[in-house]
């Protein structure tokens, strides 16, 4: 993860905050490419959310995506 810069919203190139996504709040990630049976990843690691327009940026752990749809 790059953080020499300040980050900037994709969306309005506004500065964005940056931040965590609480363990336990509920925010999962699955894949369209899992079939069947639906694995659930983990909560985000961390987050960042735009001072300006608002827009949430959220991280998760990209070796735990790759395993679960097996690429
Ligand atoms: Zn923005």
């Amino acid at each position: 993860m790059n953080q020499s810069e300040p980050p900037t919203c994709p969306k309005c190139s506004h500065p964005m905050d940056e931040g965590t996504i609480g363990e336990s709040e509920g925010i999962h990630y699955a894949s369209n490419r899992q079939t069947g049976f639906l694995k659930v990843m983990t909560p985000a690691r961390w987050a960042r959310a735009c001072m300006t327009c608002g827009y949430i940026e959220l991280y998760l752990d990209p070796r735990e995506l790759r395993q679960k749809i097996g690429m």
